[in-house]
């Protein structure tokens, strides 16, 4: 989508470290990281936010998940414990308007979220 950041990105037309890609998903370094590890998964699809994925978005959100256990693993967070976070909207925080999975590890988080 014309003018959306992380499409940008997964096009390669805006510079990201990239970490992960595969056909529907890629996940690249937060710039602003908030932990040691901070990695944003995100999908190819352009979905605005949480509450507009559908029924046919699912399995892609499942999948989502998948990339990201093993990216914690493979980040050395997995043993640890790491946090899966989605702002939905602007109460949540959410800043980018292309839905984004932040996994974040390497240190203590509190509870709650500020
Ligand atoms: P959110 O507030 O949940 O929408 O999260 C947006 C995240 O995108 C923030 O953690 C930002 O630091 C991050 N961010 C913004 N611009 C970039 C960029 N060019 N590359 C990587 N991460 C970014």
């Amino acid at each position: 989508m014309a003018d959306c950041l992380f499409c940008g990105i997964i096009e390669g037309k805006i510079k990201g470290d990239i970490v992960y890609r595969d056909d529907r998903i890629v996940a690249f370094r937060d710039v602003r990281p908030q932990a040691p590890v901070h990695i944003l998964i995100v999908p190819v699809k352009h979905v605005a936010m949480l509450s507009d994925v559908q029924k046919e978005d699912y399995e892609l959100i499942g999948a989502i998940h998948g990339v990201a256990n093993r990216l914690a693993e493979k980040e050395g967070v997995a043993k640890g414990g790491y946090r899966i976070v989605v702002n939905c909207g602007a109460n949540a925080g959410q800043t980018v308007f292309h839905i984004h999975f932040h996994l974040l590890g390497g240190r203590h988080f509190s509870w709650p979220p500020g």
